[in-house]
């Protein structure tokens, strides 16, 4: 391997968690201080205190961002682990947290802004940074990007030049199954699914925008789709060193989530409750494949949701997945934040 990373030493599952900055639209105006976190000297701490109506619950992560940690600081604690995508290994990262709590910020960042750029753009600068350096060295790459939406657990394809597959009212009755197939190298295939040849950032940066619009034309018919469905970014990479004669086969996957918050909160009926269990299932799925994977069981129930069946030979064996829990410092989302700690705290 090119390069070890400092996750090889503790397993394959990571989670970090981020506390965004307090918003003017936040509920703020009070006193309560609800989160305490470490200050900003012990940034480079892992605890997270949070106290609801006098009491204190502690949760220890690989790592917490505070909110005056940058975009930088973030991207500075997983570069290794995008680097080992270069390296063969099959890599998630997933951004899990309620809605309005930074998955987004986290994973895309503000792209027009420099500083503020997230790590998937970040990401993938970096890989074809490093990519040209390596190919000094005599290798050779070849790198595929698809990019789809799980929503009410059916994939849509992002990078479809076919406008009508966003078009929400014909999702029903579209004839593209996107069926998921693995075969026994470990390579995922998805019918019907676009992959495009990429050689360099800008041409992903290109995808990106192109993807995001897909997303919002689909918003617009669907009441804030996109916080409603998991968005699903994927890099493959081969590489091929003839005078070495290695080949290097790796995947990355940068998963920005469906909101998390609870049924309850969102007083969801008909649409709306049909969308709020499929987020709920897979997230739970998500949440027991983990756990199943950390504890090393023998049963890891992949197939229970499209999400993780989707992601299933990136998720078991040596490859390498980092959970994001993004959480609002807002003292209304008290509650949300809680549970998004306590899953975390879960698959941790
Ligand atoms: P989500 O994707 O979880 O719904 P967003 O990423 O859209 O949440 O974040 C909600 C709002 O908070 C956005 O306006 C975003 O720009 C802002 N925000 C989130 N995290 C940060 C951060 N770390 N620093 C500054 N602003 C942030
Ligand atoms: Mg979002």
């Amino acid at each position: 391997k090119l390069h070890n990373t400092i996750l090889e030493l503790k397993g394959n599952i990571r989670v970090f968690c981020r506390v965004r900055p307090l918003l003017s639209d936040d509920g703020v105006g009070n006193d309560v201080k609800v989160v305490s976190f470490p200050t900003s000297m012990e940034a480079q701490g892992r605890g997270i205190d949070l106290s609801q109506n006098g009491q204190k619950h502690s949760f220890t992560f690989d790592k917490v961002f505070v909110p005056d940690n940058s975009q930088e600081d973030v991207f500075v604690e997983i570069s290794q682990l995008v680097q080992s995508a270069l390296d063969g290994y099959k890599v998630c990262i997933f951004a899990y947290g309620q809605t309005g709590s930074g998955k987004t910020y986290t994973m895309m960042g503000n792209p027009g802004l420099l500083d503020q750029k997230g790590l998937i753009p970040r990401s993938l600068e970096q890989v074809f940074q490093t990519k040209q350096m390596l190919e000094a060295q005599g290798w050779k790459y070849e790198m595929q990007v698809s990019m789809l939406e799980i929503y009410n657990e059916a994939i849509r394809d992002l990078l479809s030049a076919n406008k009508s597959t966003f078009d929400a009212s014909r999702v029903e009755t579209a004839a593209k199954q996107y069926t998921i197939k693995h075969d026994a190298n470990g390579n995922t295939y998805v019918s019907d699914l676009t992959i495009v040849d990429v050689r360099s950032s800008r041409e992903v940066s290109y995808l990106l925008e192109r993807a995001a619009q897909s997303r919002s034309v689909g918003k617009t018919q669907m009441n804030e789709q996109s916080s409603r469905s998991h968005f699903v970014f994927t890099l493959r990479i081969v590489g091929v060193n003839e005078s070495t004669d290695q080949q290097v086969q790796g995947v990355l996957n940068l998963i920005d989530l469906a909101g998390s918050e609870r049924l309850s909160k969102s007083g969801s009926t008909g649409d709306r409750l049909k969308e709020t269990q499929a987020i709920n299932k897979s997230l739970s799925s998500l949440s027991d494949v983990i756990f199943a994977l950390a504890k090393k069981e023998e049963h890891v129930p992949f197939r229970n949701s499209k999400l993780t069946y989707l992601l299933q030979p990136c998720l078991g064996g040596d490859s390498k997945t980092l959970m994001f829990v993004n959480v609002s410092p807002d003292p209304a989302s008290v509650g949300e934040s809680l549970c998004s700690l306590r899953f975390a705290a879960r698959v941790n």
